[in-house]
């Protein structure tokens, strides 16, 4: 362990807020705008309509992105550091925490369709935070002498059960619910981590095959979704992209660094408020609590020092444990919509992502 490591003590949690634009159906129906961001004073502004009186609320936090944001000004501002401690060896974690339809998967993937259809070498403007970060580290990479290996994986959590988005096979309803039968367990790595047996993973060449991957693993997602009526809006994705450099030192020795970082598109947060014991569906609504709830807890329990993390209690904390506290780095973009009628689940998830800082 070097001496840098040591000084890096604490908990290192990042909170950032996203509001999307308007979509062309709020334009149309002309939304009011309820909530404002001020970028430079870091500020989101709520205006609450309460007994015919008007309330602001105002959150602070780490960075906001307004409606105006680009991809590539949040990649920059927030996630490029992040990849920078990953090829230095470090787990990271970055979420992507709000109300389904709020920009979550635009924020982690983007558009990918479109991103392979771009101008050859460079992103497209759409490209999220997973093309972004598996550019750079290649350019990272290709600069440096050193030997080096890129693996991929991606996979769905979906009431507390593993599916592989890679897998190479073809899906049908009778390999998926087999799948689901016998479903990818958990082991522990004896180093702190876990693995999750039998998960595909796949070793990247180019930055370019990551759309491929990207796109293959959607795919499959909606394809499982419909043969097995899934909701998307109630499934976590985990991509997960694990580097090992072999470097030598000026001392001619060798020296391995392996890093990780961990990219989590994850349920619709109105999944934790809206858990309705209603229809037969309270404890696929009560496992997916499970995780979100755990991952709150976990973040708290790491953001106050307490003594006890619950990693334990849930898949997705578990999963993640060798890549939450200690020497990590996370980041949480909590996203939210500017439109009035998603007032009450843009407050909760305010409520949420300050409560994590
Ligand atoms: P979620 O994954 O949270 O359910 P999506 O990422 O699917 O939400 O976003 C919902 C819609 O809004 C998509 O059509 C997406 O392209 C669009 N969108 C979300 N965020 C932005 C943004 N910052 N800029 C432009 N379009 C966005
Ligand atoms: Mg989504």
């Amino acid at each position: 362990m070097s001496g840098r490591h040591e000084k890096e003590r604490g908990v290192n949690v990042q909170v950032l807020l996203r509001c999307r634009p308007f979509s062309e159906e709020e334009l149309r129906n002309n939304a009011p705008q309820v909530v404002k961001c001020n970028e430079f004073q870091r500020e989101v502004a709520v205006s609450q309509n309460i007994a015919g009186k008007q309330f602001d609320r105002v959150f602070t936090f780490d960075k906001v992105f307004g409606p105006s944001a680009q991809q590539k000004d949040l990649y920059e501002q927030a996630v490029v550091p992040i990849v920078n401690e990953v090829l230095e060896g470090f787990n990271c974690t970055i979420f992507a925490y709000g109300q389904t339809g709020t920009g979550k998967t635009y924020t982690m993937e983007g558009e990918c369709k479109r991103a392979k259809s771009g101008p050859t070498g460079g992103l497209p403007a759409d490209a999220g935070v997973i093309p972004r970060a598996v550019q750079q580290i290649f350019d990272t990479l290709e600069g440096q002498n050193a030997e080096y290996s890129v693996k991929v994986t991606f996979l769905e959590l979906y009431n507390e059960e593993i599916t592989d988005l890679l897998a190479p096979e073809e899906i049908s309803k009778v390999v998926l619910e087999e799948k689901q039968k016998k479903q990818l367990p958990l082991m522990e790595d004896g180093k702190g981590g876990v693995l999750v047996r039998g998960l595909e993973e796949e070793i990247v060449a180019s930055a370019s095959e990551i759309f491929t991957l990207l796109e293959r693993g959607s795919a499959k997602r909606r394809t499982a979704e419909t043969l097995l009526n899934k909701q998307s809006s109630r499934s976590h994705s985990l991509f997960t992209i694990t580097i090992h450099i072999k470097e030598a030192t000026p001392e001619g020795e060798e020296l391995i660094k392996c890093g990780k970082l961990n990219l989590v598109d994850l349920a619709g947060s109105e999944n934790i408020s809206r858990s309705g014991a209603r229809d037969g569906r309270a404890r696929e609504a009560g496992e997916i609590n499970k995780s979100l709830l755990t991952l709150g807890r976990v973040i708290t329990a790491l953001v106050e020092h307490l003594g006890h993390i619950p990693y334990r209690d849930s898949k997705l904390t578990r999963l993640l444990r060798d890549s939450l506290g200690g020497r990590t780095k996370t980041c949480i973009i909590a996203t939210v919509s500017p439109a009035v009628h998603c007032l009450e689940e843009t407050l909760s998830t305010l409520d949420y992502a300050h409560r994590a800082k």
